[in-house]
This record gives structure tokens, sequence and C-alpha cells, in this order.
């Protein structure tokens, strides 16, 4: 029998479903709004958690040419530089979880997994082409698109492209998901107040001593500074995040989240750092700004799966960047999505029944991990005896605490 899974959206999530499905016996149609399949300069962490999925798609090789592989994560003190707490990564991670923690530029997690979509014959990448119309019913669901040639781009409004039938759904088009809508009619993802500034370069760039192998967090009140290797450890990724709000005139486009900004807003709010930490961010001149956004956490199974439409990634759970985990958790809905697909190919399970199992099987851990990092955004950018406490805990406790066999452990 032959099934034909259509997805919304070719990010990381899209992508990552589009893989398992296909590997699972499916044929997939994946649809594209942009011009071209691509991912914004950042970087991203990667949890034995998700390295393990990649390594059961074959993709370890590809990650060990593009990530770098740290050996530790510190978290110290943003005001007085002190190390707090180390969690050991590299072999340590390996040997307990039997996979790497690895850190990837974005673009670089995106285009593996692309490549490797594009070997398999039974997947169809469609690009330009923004789903807009959805209609379901017993048998099948059906999509619409908003179309554009590459000469028609700036022209003209892109025309309704043909209706197209498939036996499931996949909304993996992100955090203002149009098939989330169409599912749940919810309205707009929350504003957090929490705002991220972003650098990527060369270590080159820098001098010796502001140049890291290490992910090191640095907590302060009211924000924290991320910083890691990526691409063979030849570059630096680092994130601040401070608790603010944009006026409403730049917030406008909030949905267009990747804006150039200037570093005097972040230089402001870290004006009390310690050296070491002012001196990194003095030496870094180009910064983009995201707007942080998210959804409260998942409550129930019917908001990541209802009919032959399901939800993955950041269009059914979209959360803050304070546990690293939000591809992560699209990376692991997709390798749930592909086990109930395969098994939704025997006429004993009909697809919405296995889909409702993929959601069964994938909204607690979302919401635990969505739930969890709403924690530690709270614990991260405490003051007070809050912060006291969070630093004598991690000081004593340190990598007991900073690791997490339930995230690393399981899937
Ligand atoms: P997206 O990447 O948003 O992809 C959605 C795609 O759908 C886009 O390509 C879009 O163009 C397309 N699309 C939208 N609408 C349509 C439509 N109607 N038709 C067709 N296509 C459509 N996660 C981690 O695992 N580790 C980290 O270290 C980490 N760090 C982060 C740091 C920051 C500052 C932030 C903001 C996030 C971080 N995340 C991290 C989270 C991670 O970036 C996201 O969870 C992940 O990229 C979501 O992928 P996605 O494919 O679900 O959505």
């Amino acid at each position: 029998m032959i099934r034909q899974a259509l997805i919304s959206g070719g990010g990381i999530g899209g992508l990552a479903a589009a893989l398992a499905c296909t590997r699972a016996g499916w044929e997939v149609r994946l649809f594209e709004q942009a011009a071209r399949f691509s991912e914004v300069g950042a970087g991203i962490q990667l949890g034995p958690n998700v390295t393990r999925v990649l390594q059961g798609w074959d993709l370890a090789g590809a990650l060990a040419e593009v990530a770098a592989f740290p050996d530790r994560l510190q978290v110290r003190h943003a005001v007085s530089g002190q190390e707090l707490g180390v969690l050991p990564l590299g072999a340590a991670m390996v040997q307990r979880y039997g996979a790497p923690y690895a850190t990837v530029h974005r673009a670089d997690l995106h285009q593996l997994l692309l490549d490797k979509v594009r070997q398999r014959m039974d997947a169809t990448l469609n690009l330009n082409f923004r789903l807009a119309r959805f209609t379901q019913t017993g048998d099948a669901v059906t999509v619409q698109g908003r179309v554009r040639s590459d000469e028609e781009i700036g022209k003209k409004p892109p025309a309704w492209g043909p209706q197209i039938e498939g036996d499931a759904l996949i909304g993996a088009d992100g955090l203002w998901s149009p098939v989330r809508q169409w599912l749940l009619a919810d309205g707009p993802p929350r504003v957090t107040g929490h705002l991220a500034y972003r650098a990527l370069l060369p270590q080159s760039s820098l001098p010796e001593r502001l140049r890291s192998q290490h992910v090191t967090a640095w907590l302060g009140p009211r924000l924290h500074v991320v910083q890691y290797p990526v691409r063979g450890g030849e570059w630096l990724n680092v994130v601040g995040i401070v608790q603010g709000r944009l006026d409403a005139a730049s917030s406008a486009d909030l949905d267009n989240w990747d804006h150039a900004t200037n570093a005097q807003a972040l230089r402001a709010a870290l004006a009390g750092t310690c050296a070491p930490l002012q001196d990194l961010i003095n030496a870094i001149d180009a910064w983009r700004l995201w707007i942080l956004c998210d959804r409260p956490p998942l409550e129930r199974a019917q908001q990541q799966a209802q009919g032959r439409v399901a939800l993955l990634g950041d269009a059914a759970h979209p959360m803050r960047p304070y546990l690293a985990q939000g591809a992560g958790m699209a990376i692991e809905d997709a390798a749930e999505l592909g086990r109930a697909l395969g098994q939704a190919l025997d006429p004993a399970f009909d697809v919405p029944t296995m889909l409702a199992r993929y959601a069964l099987n994938r909204w607690q851990r979302n919401a635990r991990v969505q739930a969890r990092a709403i924690r530690n955004g709270q614990i991260f950018h405490a003051d007070g005896l809050v912060r006291w406490g969070r630093d004598a805990a991690l000081k004593l406790l340190g990598e007991r605490l900073l690791d997490l066999p339930w995230l690393y452990g399981g899937t």
C-alpha cells in the first residue's frame, strides 16, 4: 500500500519528518514557503537524546564533519565570574548515554538533513509553496497553497496552486503555524518579554583569551549569556538573553524574528557583569535579535494530532530556549512519527489511530520540556535569595543538577 504524507514547512522539523516518514515507507510531499531551503546563522546544542536519533538515521558521520563536541559545560556567575558548576560532556556523555553532546551551526544541521532527504526517491520537495487551505475528510486530507515561480517573485501576488490530497498532513511550519491555527484556532504565540541577541563569528577573529571550546552559561540577574563552539570548533556562537520588551514600532513585525541590531542595548544590560564576559561582548560588533515567543506547555494529546493531521516541532510546542531542546524535540517528534506511520502501513491500523498514538507518545515529554525550559529561565535570571540558593546548590551538587537523565537518556 502506498501512503503519502504532506508536510508543511521545510525547517529542521519538517526535514526530519520527511526523512523519518520516507524511512518508514511513506511517500512525502514537502512544501516550503521560502524560495530556497535555508536556516539562520546561529548555533544549536544537541543533547545525546537528539544525536542518538541522528545516529539511527545514519547521520553520525555527517554530523561529526560539521559539529563540535565540547568536553564540558560550565556555569559561571555573570557578575562575579566565579565558576558555579560543571557538567562533563565529551566522552562522559557517550559513556553514560551512548551518544555525544554536540554543538552545531543551524544551517549545517539543516543541510545535512536536506542532503539525506534529497537522496530519497520517495520525497518531493516544493519551494515557493505556501500552504494556506486545508480540509480533511475521513479518507484523506487536502491542502492548497499559494505558488510562485522564480520569475514571478516580486511581480504579482502568488496564484493558488492545485488541490493536493494525501493520507496525512504534518504541520511542521513553526511558531506561526497555519496548520495549527486551522486545527486548534488558539491564536498567536505569546511574547515572553525576553530578547535574544545572537552572534556567530570565527574564533580566529577574537583575541586568544576569548576563544573557547566549552559550553559556557553565564547567569546574571534578569539575563544570561551562552557561548559554545560550532563548525569543528572554528566558530563561536554567542547568545545573550535579556529581559525587556521592544517598543511597539520595532516589535510590529514579530513573526519576522531575525532582526539586525546593534549591540548597545545588550551592552547596557550587561554593564554590571564581570570583565571576561564584558570583554567578549565588547569584542563582537555584529548582533542579530530574536524576540522570544512561546506557548504554554501542551495539556493534552489532542493538541498534537487530530484525525489525519499532526503537529510537530515549534508548530506543536514552541518553547523558550533555556533547555536547548526546541529542535531536539522536533527531531524526537519526527522519529516517533516515523514509527507510528510505519505501523499505519499495516491495514490493521488506520492513519488517524496511529497519529493519535504519535501524539500520546509525545505530548507529555514535550510539555515537560516546555515547562522545564520556563523554570530554567527563572532560575538562570534569578536575583536575591533565589539566586543565593541557586549558586549554593550548584556549588554543592553541580554535576548532579546539570545532568538530566530523564532528558538525555529518554526520547
Ligand atoms: P521552523 O524552524 O520555524 O521551521 C518552520 C518552516 O516552515 C520554515 O521554514 C517556514 O518558512 C515554513 N513555513 C511556515 N509557514 C508555512 C506555510 N504556510 N507553508 C509552507 N511552509 C511554511 N533548539 C535546540 O534543540 N537546541 C538549541 O540550542 C536551541 N537554541 C535556540 C536558541 C534560540 C535563541 C532560539 C530562539 C531557539 C533555539 N532552539 C534550540 C529552538 C529551535 O531553534 C527551534 O525549536 C527549531 O528550529 C524549530 O524547528 P521547526 O522546524 O519546528 O520550525
